[in-house]
């Protein structure tokens, strides 16, 4: 008679430490009360999702506030999917949006004592989990190829029953032992499978820490838990690696939800307690026919971090919109506090709503606005430098050949009561400050301009050649500049008072904001830019008369 530990024995005969050598080699950790461990299990598929930046938010912040442990494991069981190097990018994208674990895979190096935080160097301590479960009588192995399951599988289909390994159909399952050893001493190809004792018509509670208790049908099949491979699959390394780290908190994507039988019945299987659950919403997009679907890598730039890292977004900007989604009262709370100190902030699973939340770029880009406008020019220049050097060589460029001169520029209605929003990333920087560069100026202009067409091309020499013999380039603020921009006004025959202009407006050729706007197109290119004061200090006395002489150049050919 072969008994359930010559079967674990036939197939891990170099397994010989045990289940409860592991419970000694990872105690439960020495932690305060309330203190919650929680991880992020990304598979190293070389995309950092937004949706799992938001999940790992969630489980930094719920370390956090609780004095507990974040920390991160490497779930790399899927030989196949594995890009090289996209673990350390994504913990280096993780520090980007200050999502810093206290523990676990760090990308260089492993800090912990509950590790290895790579699953794939975990394989000892599933085959030992696996011998335990084989000894025990909760697994078995399993002889049938794939075609045998796809056999099954239209059996069941001609059958109009559910589909799956479980309960009559699960052929291996009725092995006697002896014939599950001969095979395996024959070198028979084999997995391993949990043998379920659930029955799929039955209800089970769980609880959910945002859904509250529900009701979801008990798992029957009889699932995968270690493959030909010598790996476990997702729900066995959950299982097993979640209670080996001491996890009391599993933050995950609510596209989980469905295994959670699975993980109930396993844990309940073996005789561990449970972690708390917390299944997040996932992130949503309104598709062209106005129906939601979930953000997509193949389809929305936005799934990506890396889109808003090569972008030039300030981070914070992307984390504080997250936050919104994550808890309905952040938005306030961030507003009152004049968007700073997120961290203070007290996250709550209760406020979470459940609907997945459209993703809306206009609110990002709103964070992105506010973030830039209050810092100062050097904080500005500094990152603008730091974004540049690394992803966009043009700005790096302006930045590196003339430093000061763009310090000056992001110096233009900054540091005020009401300051210049109009930046929201670096990364198209250029597109709205190119026009204090030379190369680029003229290349604007060369695109065409948009002067008024109520003026002849002489009424615009003559306007730009008078301000450029009669304006002072030395005023020593905003208001005399502008009162001497109105007396070369008056002269050239434009109204100083827009009241008298409406009144009479065929006396005069235009009004102040006529004559402004000829020197904008002509000093910026643009009928839009910021406050031209400012611009002309900038721009310097030398450079915007040489401006004006080329504008005039143009218009007299
Ligand atoms: N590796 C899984 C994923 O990337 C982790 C899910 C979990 O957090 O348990 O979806």
């Amino acid at each position: 008679m072969i008994t359930n530990k010559q079967i674990a024995e036939a197939i891990f005969p170099n397994i010989t430490l045990t289940i409860e050598d592991l419970e000694k080699k990872y105690p439960l950790r020495n932690l305060p009360k309330g203190a919650e461990v929680t991880r992020f299990a990304p598979s190293p598929t070389g995309f950092l999702h937004t949706g799992s930046l938001f999940t790992s938010m969630v489980c930094r912040k719920v370390a956090s506030q609780t004095q507990g442990i974040f920390y991160v494991r490497l779930e790399d069981t899927d030989v196949k999917r594995e890009v090289a190097g996209a673990g350390q990018q994504l913990l280096e994208q993780l520090r980007v949006f200050n999502v810093v674990p206290d523990e676990g895979y760090l990308g260089e190096k492993e800090k912990g004592s509950y590790g290895p935080y790579i699953q794939s160097e975990r394989a000892e301590i599933y085959s030992i989990a696996v011998k335990h479960l084989l000894e025990i009588g909760l697994a078995y192995p399993c002889f049938c190829s794939e075609e045998d399951v796809e056999n099954l599988r239209l059996e069941q289909e001609k059958l109009k029953c559910n589909p799956g390994y479980y309960g009559e159909f699960a052929k291996c399952r009725n092995l006697s032992n002896e014939e599950k050893y001969q095979k395996i001493k024959n070198g028979e190809k084999f997995i391993v499978r949990f043998r379920s004792g659930g029955n799929h018509e039955k209800k089970i509670k769980v609880i959910d820490l945002i859904r509250g208790e529900f009701e979801i049908a008990e798992n029957d099949q009889d699932i995968v838990i270690y493959k030909s491979d010598g790996l476990p699959t997702y729900h066995f390394a959950h299982v097993v690696d979640d209670h080996f780290m001491r996890t009391t908190t599993v933050i995950r994507g609510e596209e989980w939800i469905a295994s959670l039988p699975i993980h109930v019945q396993i844990f309940d299987a073996i005789g561990w307690k449970k972690p708390n659950y917390a299944h997040l919403p996932l992130i949503m997009k309104l598709d062209e026919n106005g129906n939601k679907r979930k953000l997509s890598k193949r389809l929305d730039s936005e799934a990506a971090v890396s889109y808003f890292i090569e972008n030039g977004y300030p981070p914070e900007a992307l984390t504080m919109y997250l936050m919104t989604i994550v808890n309905s009262n952040f938005e306030e709370w961030i507003l009152s506090h004049r968007f700073e100190k997120m961290e203070d902030f007290v996250f709550s699973f209760k406020k979470m709503s459940l609907d997945g939340a459209l993703f809306d770029m206009g609110k990002v880009n709103f964070f992105a606005r506010e973030l830039l406008a209050k810092l100062n020019k050097d904080e500005i220049t500094a990152l603008a430098k730091k974004y540049a050097d690394k992803y966009n060589p043009d700005l790096a460029k302006v930045i590196n050949d003339n430093p000061s001169y763009f310090t000056n520029i992001m110096n233009i209605d900054r540091e005020k009561a009401n300051p210049r929003k109009d930046f929201e990333r670096f990364g198209n920087m250029l597109d709205i400050i190119g026009f204090f560069y030379q190369d680029l100026y003229e290349k604007e202009v060369a695109e065409g301009l948009e002067f008024n067409p109520k003026f002849s091309n002489e009424d615009l020499i003559n306007a730009l050649i008078t301000i450029k013999e009669q304006l002072s380039f030395d005023h020593e603020d905003e208001q005399s500049w502008f009162n001497n921009l109105k007396e070369i006004g008056a002269e050239l025959g434009y109204a100083t008072s827009n009241k008298d202009y409406k009144a009479n407006p065929t006396l005069y050729k235009g009004n102040m904001s006529d004559l402004a706007e000829i020197l904008r197109i002509a000093l910026t290119s643009r009928k839009n830019a910021p406050n031209l004061y400012s611009v002309m200090q900038v721009l310097g006395k030398e450079e915007s008369i040489r401006r004006i002489d080329y504008i005039c150049s143009l218009l007299k050919k």
